[in-house]
């Protein structure tokens, strides 16, 4: 029995597809769902990661991201992307007694960013980018 890995350009060309029929994909989950569908036609076995579809979706220029998010723990240190794993940047500001205070975390890849009050993605939104 061969188990049989698709390609990142597979994923990207049926996450391409599938958007053209939809538009919108409301959550990752319903995508997951939605490529395996149409990749299991031709293969069996097959599984892919939602997290594996999202950083592909990231990397596409086809797709705008929607990210929600709820509040999390404003104690957690948080210094990976939650959406895609990049470094998060601080940006700092400087308090009137000359210290530096980091206001914001951001990331440059995807777009993602969170104060004080943390950010946690609790839904993603895949939208076909119109044009
Ligand atoms: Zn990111």
């Amino acid at each position: 029995m061969g188990y049989h890995l698709a390609t990142d350009e597979q994923i990207e060309s049926v996450i391409k597809k599938v958007l053209k029929k939809f538009r919108t994909v409301n959550s990752q989950n319903i995508l997951k769902k939605l490529v395996e569908e149409e990749l299991n036609i031709k293969k069996k076995n097959f599984g892919v990661t939602g997290s594996r579809i999202r950083k592909i979706a990231l990397n596409s220029d086809f797709i705008k991201l929607e990210i929600h998010t709820r509040e999390g723990d404003p104690k957690k240190q948080m210094f990976k992307c939650p959406v895609c794993k990049s470094d998060l940047y601080k940006v700092k500001n400087l308090t009137i007694w000359g210290g530096e205070v980091t206001i914001e975390l951001n990331c440059k890849k995807c777009g993602y960013w969170t104060g004080k009050k943390k950010r946690i993605p609790s839904r993603y939104i895949f939208h076909l980018k119109e044009g």
